[in-house]
């Protein structure tokens, strides 16, 4: 059976104050799900949750990852399981490339799992590097990139995409909060999920911006408003809310059958 992140009941507050409140969320491996909302409803907050960045304080609920509750659990651990947030590493690493950093982050994960481990051998990081960059498109070129130095939108998501693809995990969060308004980015974000979708990847698409739903076709679309999923439905849910906005699901939750 594959793996699930399920969020349950989760409140989150940030310097005391309440963000999220009460959001129930699963997610299976082999599922795409997209997760939508207006600017300020709390997307991103429940991906730094989900990330476990220290300001984001667990008030009530669960996050439980295949079958682990992860609250407790430093960022790497949760890497460790098997989850995958998108923005891990969001800084420029001057004098490292990109195929440094992923030898790194494959050899920390290694190392953690056994304190033995010497490594991944060269050419075996080679292969699989090569590998992974012809399933994604990418030019091989990529690899020898000092990570993040001067990359465009664009280029910061093919090195997530491509740490995504090597690290192999079976849900990876991706939160497009920076590059909203970047179509290059998006595109490269959504053709890299559709590469390496498969029965053992589960994702969760965070975005404000329904074009997002014109290149990854997720199987559930969630809607995100004031610190709440207030709607769940299939890809005509996305169709939906780009005809007709957010408005009508404010008057559903302002006559409280939402
Ligand atoms: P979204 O990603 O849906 O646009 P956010 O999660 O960024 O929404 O923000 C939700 C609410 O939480 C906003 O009112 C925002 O001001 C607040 N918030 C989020 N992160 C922080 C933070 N680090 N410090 C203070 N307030 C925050
Ligand atoms: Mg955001």
């Amino acid at each position: 059976m594959g793996a699930a992140l399920e969020i349950r009941n989760l409140h989150v507050s940030v310097e005391g104050q309440p963000i999220l409140k009460g959001v129930n969320l699963v997610v299976k491996q082999g599922e795409i799900h997209a997760l939508m909302g207006p600017n300020g409803s709390g997307k991103s907050t429940l991906a730094n949750t989900l990330m476990g960045h220290p300001a984001y304080e667990v008030t009530a609920g669960q996050i439980i990852f295949d079958g682990v509750d992860i609250v407790e659990l430093e960022t790497d651990e949760r890497s460790r399981l098997g989850l995958f947030l998108a923005f891990q590493y969001p800084v420029a690493v001057p004098g490292v490339t990109v195929a440094n950093f992923l030898r790194n982050a494959i050899n920390a994960r290694r190392k953690a799992q056994n304190p033995e481990d010497k490594g991944i051998p060269i050419p075996e990081f080679r292969k699989l590097l090569l590998q992974k960059m012809e399933l994604l498109q990418m030019d091989p070129g990529f690899g020898g990139r000092y990570l993040n130095d001067g990359f465009s939108g664009g280029e910061k998501k093919r090195a997530e995409i491509l740490q995504m693809a090597m690290l192999e995990p079976r849900i990876a969060i991706m939160d497009e909060t920076d590059s909203g308004l970047d179509i290059d980015a998006l595109r490269v974000v959504a053709e890299g999920v559709n590469r390496l979708r498969g029965p053992n990847l589960g994702v969760l698409v965070i975005t404000h911006y329904q074009r997002i739903l014109n290149y990854i076709k997720p199987e559930f679309v969630h809607i995100m408003m004031d610190g709440q999923i207030v709607e769940s439905g299939g890809p005509d849910l996305a169709l939906h809310l780009e005809e007709h906005g957010y408005v009508w699901l404010r008057e559903k939750q302002a006559n409280g059958d939402a």
